[in-house]
């Protein structure tokens, strides 16, 4: 029993087993193995050989979190970790850590205490380098646009229609508007690397010959007579796709229990579409029967751009829904203050309920009967989770205390027979909204049936671009939301189950190298900042090289 350790103390004392060896227990054959140093490796897909995508498919979301988040990650290695122990054949498929985080207030992304993926300081850094390769990507054609402009721009593209920007893996709010340097000095910013159309390209792609083709097909801008152009037109999807040669190949780790784990994309999930890419999904598939993978922030953001994006894209609907839920957010939606969520409130534990029953009855809409996963902390009081408890066993919820963060795949064993239970069935998956509906049927049904709000409202900016984007035929495209994940609405501070809400679309940028239009809500940004004390500042590596401050 670790509970005491801090997580980098436990990744720093586990013991890991050669890459080779995981690999050869997943069913990975030698030659689809390309080792990167011991304990890490890309996997060759075209090297695996047949097996279909059978796996099942475990989504982990989540009730809308707390800015410290809720354990997604940790509940999705301890549950992987689990359902190994109880002798199901299991990968894990998880989203990379993104800088951004990492040095800002969240933190990393693999897992914690005993429920962890490692070499977790490897993994959260640079790992394989997809994230550089990603943004070398999407500044090479950046800098093609403004070159295109540069030598006398014979496609005609207004500069005041770019819509296609510049994108660090590093929270910098300084650099969100920026002016060129040519162009006519036209005006321009950067996204964070997780919120790039390049990174949701890449975690959507089936395969090589489907990277490149989405790659062309990505808009930067219009000309002046109104026509799109793509990075195609510019000449530019070969390099690009040519940078990503190495990065479209998923990542293969280990949790400390030795489970094998596919990390591999990491668009973030309330400014882009939340999930570890398709081919990891799909490859986890075809080595294991039971695939558990997560959907960032709360259900209404990572889970609804699963089902309604990915599982229809990639051809992955789950068959099993577990809500990860903590009685700290539950205390946080009952009233509490967020600085303040220490000590025994049963009253706020109930008081916060509305929340998590408003994820269920969304999970539910989309034809699943969710397991709840209540992430125990050693803080937590027994009465507290017994509300919980006593919440779910009133409403026909299945719930699992889990203590995998303490006890690692012995806290989550529970929770492993509610999901074993579940994995014999056929997946039950319903759309929000039928498949082909217009962007705007789609915001409203999203809107309306799981947000809970009373309608939408487009700025005329974004009524003028869903206009050009019915002009041109894109105004089937799947939505992707961005909005912020501490409310089910466009307000950070409606917390609980707001009702009687009007969410405002300011934008609606159509993506067409993912295949998704993002429509911009509230304030949310896509370069988030630093916050007053950013964690970079408590970090630090001693001279043998074991660092400090990570986590
Ligand atoms: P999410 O994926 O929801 O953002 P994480 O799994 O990354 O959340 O967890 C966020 C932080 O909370 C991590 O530092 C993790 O170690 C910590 N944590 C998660 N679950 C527990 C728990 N039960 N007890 C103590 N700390 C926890």
């Amino acid at each position: 029993n670790n509970e005491a350790l801090d997580d980098a103390s436990i990744a720093a004392t586990a013991h890991l087993k050669p890459i080779a060896e995981i690999a050869a227990a997943a069913g990975v054959p030698d030659e689809a193995l390309e080792p990167y140093g011991r304990h890490q490796g890309k996997i060759d897909v075209a090297c695996l050989g047949g097996g279909e995508p059978t796996g099942a498919v475990v989504l982990v979301s989540a009730m809308s979190p707390t800015p410290a988040g809720e354990g997604k990650s940790t509940v999705t290695v301890g549950l992987g970790d689990a359902l190994a122990a109880a002798g199901h054949r299991t990968m894990i498929a998880l989203r990379e850590p993104s800088l951004g985080p990492v040095f800002g207030l969240k933190g990393g992304a693999t897992g914690g205490g005993n429920a962890q993926i490692v070499p977790m300081v490897s993994i959260n850094l640079h790992f394989t380098g997809d994230f550089h390769a990603i943004t070398s990507a999407n500044n090479l054609l950046a800098a093609m646009v403004d070159n295109h402009l540069h030598h006398g721009n014979a496609l005609d593209l207004d500069p005041e229609s770019i819509s296609f920007k510049r994108v660090l893996d590093v929270n910098d709010r300084a650099l969100r508007r920026i002016r060129l340097d040519s162009g006519g000095g036209r005006e321009t910013g950067f996204d964070i690397t997780a919120a790039s159309e390049v990174m949701a390209v890449l975690c959507l792609a089936r395969d090589m010959g489907d990277l490149k083709a989405r790659l062309g097909r990505i808009t930067v801008g219009f000309t002046r007579s109104g026509l799109p152009v793509t990075a195609g037109d510019l000449e530019a999807s070969g390099a690009m796709a040519m940078l990503l040669r190495d990065a479209l190949k998923p990542n293969l780790v280990q949790t400390i229990a030795g489970t094998p784990a596919l990390v591999h994309g990491g668009p973030f999930a309330n400014i882009a579409h939340g999930c570890n890419s398709a081919i990891a999904t799909d490859t986890a598939r075809r080595l294991a029967d039971v695939v558990v993978t997560e959907a960032g922030f709360g259900a209404d953001l990572g889970a609804e751009k699963f089902l309604d994006i990915k599982a229809r894209a990639a051809d992955c609907a789950p068959t099993v829904v577990v809500l990860v839920a903590t009685v700290r957010a539950l205390k946080m939606h009952g009233g509490r203050d967020k600085a303040d969520l220490a000590g025994s409130d049963p009253t706020a534990v109930a008081a916060g309920l509305p929340n998590l029953a408003r994820h269920v009855r969304n999970v539910r809409r989309y034809g699943y009967e969710p397991v709840v996963a209540l992430n125990r902390f050693g803080t937590d009081g027994d009465e507290e989770l017994a509300v919980v408890e006593n919440y779910c066993a009133d409403n026909g919820v299945r719930c699992a205390i889990t203590e995998v963060h303490a006890r690692g795949a012995a806290g989550g064993a529970e929770l492993a027979r509610h999901v074993g239970a579940l994995l014999g069935q056929t997946p039950s998956y319903r759309g929000i909204y039928p498949p082909g509906a217009d962007v705007e049927e789609q915001i409203e049904a999203i809107v309306r049936q799981v947000y809970g709000g009373d309608g939408v409202e487009f700025a005329p900016e974004a009524r003028a671009q869903l206009e050009r984007i019915r002009a041109h035929g894109w105004e089937r495209l799947p939505v992707c939301i961005a909005k912020t994940q501490y409310s089910f609405s466009d307000d950070p501070s409606l917390l609980g189950a707001p009702s009687g809400f009007t969410v405002r679309v300011r934008e609606l940028v159509p993506k067409t190298g993912a295949g998704f239009v993002v429509a911009l809500t509230g304030t949310v940004m896509t370069m988030p900042g630093l916050p007053a004390a950013p964690a970079a500042e408590r970090m630090d590596v001693h001279d043998d090289g074991t660092v400090a401050g990570l986590f």
